[in-house]
C-alpha cells in the first residue's frame, strides 16, 4: 500500500500543536500526531506541569480569541508569589496574576478546539523521519505496528526533548540548556493561596516552586540533570520543611526536562521544509520557564508563514520568528536580576512592590 501524503505533518498535540493545527487553512491536507491519547480520560504520558496560565499567556488567549473554560481551573486562583530566596533567608511576597489550571484537562481542551475535519493519530508515536526527494518520510508506531506517512512540511510540536529536532540532525548554535524539572505532589486539605518560588544557588541555578492544587500541593525544581537530581530535590523539600513548609501525604512524583534558551541561543538550524515550534524550537522564557505564551505565539507564526504557502517554509518561519527570539534575549538580560544571588538579594532588601500578607 502507497504511504499517506499530507502537505503538513505536525507532531505533538500539546499548546504549540494544537493551536497551529486550528489556524492552518483548511486546503492544506494536515496530519496531527501525538503519543498520548487525548481523547481518552485517563492518559498514558502526563506532562508535568505547574499549570499556572501567567499574564503573557493570558494575552495571547485573548489574542487567539479565547477564555478559559471553567472545566480546566483548579483552585484556588493565585494573586501573589511568595519569593524565598534561601543563601540569605529574605523572603517577600509580590502581586501577580494567574490562572491555575489542571494541565491535562487544559491540553484537552485546547485538542478539542482543533477542526473535527483535520486527521490526527493518537498513541502513535514519531520514531523515524528521513527527506527524500523533497518529501519527508515519518515512521510512525502504534499499537498496530509501523506505519509510513509522507509529508511536505513537517512541523515538531513535540517539546523539550523533540524527536523531530533529533531525528533531522537539527545544528543549534549556542543550544538551550537543558535541566531535569521534577515534581512532587502532596495531600493538603487547605492548601496555601500562594505561589511560592524559592531559590537555592547551592543546588540549581534556576529555580523551585510550590503550588496549591485542588486538595494538593505540588513543589517543583528545575535542576542540573544527573544522577544526583533526586538528592538534589529532598534537599529542597528539607530545606523547606526547616522554613516552615508542611507537605502531607506523598501521592506522586514526576519528572520532565525542561529548556532554558541562553543569551546566544540562535535559531536552530532545520532541514528545509522542517519547522520547530514551541519547547521544541527553544520557545520558552528563560527567566520564568513560562512556556504557554511562546508555544502560542510560535504555532502562530508558524500558521501565517504556512498559510502563505509551503516553498521554503522553514527560512521564511527563521525569519518571521526572529523577532521572538529577540523577545526571549530581553528575558535573558533580565533574568541576572532574578539569578545573581547579589543583585537578587540587593532587589528584595529593597521591599519595593513587597505586599505585606496577614498569615493565620
Ligand atoms: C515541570 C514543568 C512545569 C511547567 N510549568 C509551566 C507553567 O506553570 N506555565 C507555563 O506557561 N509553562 C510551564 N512549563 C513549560 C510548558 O509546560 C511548556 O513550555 C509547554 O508545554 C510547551 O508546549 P509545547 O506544545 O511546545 O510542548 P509540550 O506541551 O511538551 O507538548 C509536546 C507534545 O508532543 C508529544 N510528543 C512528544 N514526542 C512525541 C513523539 N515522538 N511522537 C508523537 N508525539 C510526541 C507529547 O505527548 C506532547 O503532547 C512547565 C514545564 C515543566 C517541565
Amino acid at each position: 500500500m502507497n504511504p499517506e501524503i499530507y502537505d503538513i505533518a505536525i507532531i505533538g498535540a500539546g499548546p504549540a500543536g494544537v493551536t497551529l493545527a486550528r489556524l492552518l487553512d483548511p486546503r492544506f491536507r494536515v496530519l496531527l500526531v501525538d503519543r498520548r491519547n487525548l481523547h481518552e480520560d485517563e492518559p498514558r504520558f502526563r506532562k508535568a506541569c505547574g499549570g499556572l496560565v501567567a499574564p503573557d499567556a493570558q494575552a495571547m488567549l485573548a489574542t487567539l480569541g479565547l477564555g478559559l473554560p471553567q472545566s480546566v481551573l483548579v483552585g484556588p486562583q493565585l494573586f501573589v508569589v511568595r519569593t524565598l530566596d534561601l543563601a540569605s533567608g529574605l523572603e517577600r511576597a509580590y502581586q501577580r496574576f494567574y490562572f491555575n489550571i489542571d494541565r491535562e484537562r487544559f491540553d484537552r481542551w485546547l485538542a478539542s478546539l482543533v477542526p473535527e475535519s483535520l486527521e490526527r493519530r493518537y498513541s502513535a508515536q514519531v520514531v523515524d523521519l528521513r527527506a527524500e526527494k523533497g518529501v519527508h518520510r515519518l515512521v510512525v508506531k502504534d499499537v498496530n505496528g509501523m506505519h509510513e506517512i509522507h509529508a511536505r512540511v513537517v512541523v515538531g510540536a513535540d517539546g523539550a526533548r523533540s524527536k523531530v529536532r533529533a531525528l533531522s540532525l537539527c545544528t543549534w548554535t549556542s543550544p538551550p540548556k537543558e535541566y531535569l524539572a521534577v515534581q512532587e505532589w502532596f495531600h493538603a486539605d487547605t492548601p496555601p493561596p500562594w505561589f511560592s518560588v524559592v531559590f537555592d544557588p547551592g543546588l540549581t541555578d534556576f529555580y523551585a516552586w510550590t503550588i496549591p492544587k485542588g486538595n494538593a500541593v505540588l513543589l517543583g525544581a528545575a535542576l542540573p540533570p544527573g544522577a544526583d537530581a533526586l538528592a538534589r530535590f529532598h534537599a529542597l523539600k528539607g530545606k523547606l520543611v526547616d522554613r516552615g513548609f508542611r507537605f502531607g501525604r506523598f501521592l506522586r512524583r514526576e519528572a520532565h526536562p525542561i529548556l532554558r534558551p541562553r543569551l546566544l541561543t540562535r535559531p536552530p538550524m532545520t532541514p528545509e521544509n522542517v519547522i520547530l515550534i514551541g519547547e521544541a524550537g527553544g520557545f520558552i522564557s528563560p527567566s520564568s520557564a513560562e512556556g504557554f505564551s511562546y508555544a502560542f505565539s510560535s504555532a502562530m507564526i508558524a500558521a501565517a508563514v504556512l498559510n502563505a504557502g509551503l516553498e521554503a517554509a522553514a527560512p521564511r518561519f527563521t525569519i518571521a520568528a526572529s523577532g521572538l527570539r529577540w523577545q526571549l534575549r530581553m528575558k535573558n538580560l533580565k533574568a541576572p536580576f532574578m539569578y545573581r544571588p547579589f543583585l537578587r538579594r540587593m532587589i528584595m532588601e529593597t521591599g519595593i512592590r513587597h505586599l505585606e500578607m496577614k498569615q493565620p
